[in-house]
């Protein structure tokens, strides 16, 4: 089974009022999130996957550089790519109308979404982000990842005009992902639209029955465990799992949260184990139309409960 450790990476000032001013604290927190204990934003999460063998795809967020400069966009891609990895497309378009330079003719309010936009919209901001990532030395860029998932029909039709034809935005947790596309297709496997090939987030059936997307924060370590096996056992061929810069820092602080710590680097430790079984790699590699799913993933009930004592843990914490 193919596994894609999927990062995405942005910067955000916690707010848009006073945006010059705390840009500088917030990049620093979001790119190294520096403490005593280590750097545990992206220096941490490269150090781990090399650590372990492990080849990650960065969608990192480029609109934010529109306001503070390219050149703290080229020390983002840089980082990932000294590691070796590769780095794709992420897209917040509420940096828009935050821009020093109009990128789009109507810009005057924030509009949060990609699927906000009109088609000619969304193809020029693609293209914007495509154009300022490659000239930040990304190599070409052949995948996207939307901001928060939000994507709706035209989006595929723009990321074909835009000459990339993978896509990982869809994920069945989040409402403003592809509703247009609900029917006909059950988001749970790889599919293609007007030519582009787009690997759902996978989401998993957790211990007692409720959805769960395969992220990092978000389960325990024995249910992305459970939900690699389980998916493997029934067939599938992809499995998308995904994480952000932050994920191991405590909520708007620099200090890592040792749960999701200690999740993340179990998570290293298994792939590394059973290389021979998941293959860890980047959108492309790989023959990409599958076998479809047989069945949703599943964690056991006593991986989920797992996760309830991590959250009470943390909230002590
Ligand atoms: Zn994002």
């Amino acid at each position: 089974m193919n596994v894609y450790l999927t990062f995405d990476i942005e910067v955000w000032c916690n707010g848009w009022d006073d945006l010059d001013r705390v840009f500088p604290a917030s990049f620093e927190r979001y790119v190294y999130g520096r403490s005593s204990h280590g750097d545990y934003a992206l220096p941490k999460t490269l150090e781990l996957l090399s650590q372990h063998g492990l080849q990650g795809v960065f969608f990192v967020e480029p609109l934010f550089a529109t306001r503070f400069g390219q050149q703290h966009l080229n020390t983002i891609v840089r980082l990932i790519r000294d590691a070796g990895h590769d780095v794709q497309l992420h897209l917040h378009p509420e940096w828009t109308d935050e821009a020093l330079e109009p990128l789009i003719a109507d810009c005057a309010t924030k509009r949060q979404h990609l699927s906000y936009y009109t088609l000619d919209e969304q193809t020029a901001l693609i293209a914007c982000g495509k154009k300022m990532l490659e000239a930040a030395g990304s190599g070409p860029i052949h995948a996207f990842r939307s901001g928060s998932f939000a994507v709706n029909a035209d989006s595929f039709e723009a990321l074909r005009h835009n000459q990339i034809f993978l896509d990982s935005s869809l994920n069945r947790c989040h409402a403003v992902s592809a509703p247009d596309l609900l029917q006909g297709h059950d988001l749970d496997t790889v599919f293609e639209i007007t030519g582009v090939t787009t690997f759902p987030v996978t989401v998993f059936q957790d211990g007692f029955g409720k959805d769960r997307p395969a992220q990092v924060g978000a389960c325990s370590f024995a249910e992305m465990r459970d939900a690699l096996w389980s998916a493997q056992r029934a067939g599938a061929a992809h499995f998308v799992l995904v994480s952000h810069n932050f994920e191991m820092l405590k909520p708007g602080q620099s200090q890592p949260d040792w749960v999701v710590v200690q999740r993340f680097a179990q998570l290293c430790a298994f792939l590394q184990q059973h290389r021979g079984t998941f293959t860890v790699g980047s959108f492309g590699e790989f023959d990409a139309l599958p076998a479809t799913m047989a069945q949703q993933p599943r964690a056991g009930w006593a991986a989920t409960g797992r996760r309830y004592a991590e959250q009470a843990v943390r909230r002590v914490l």
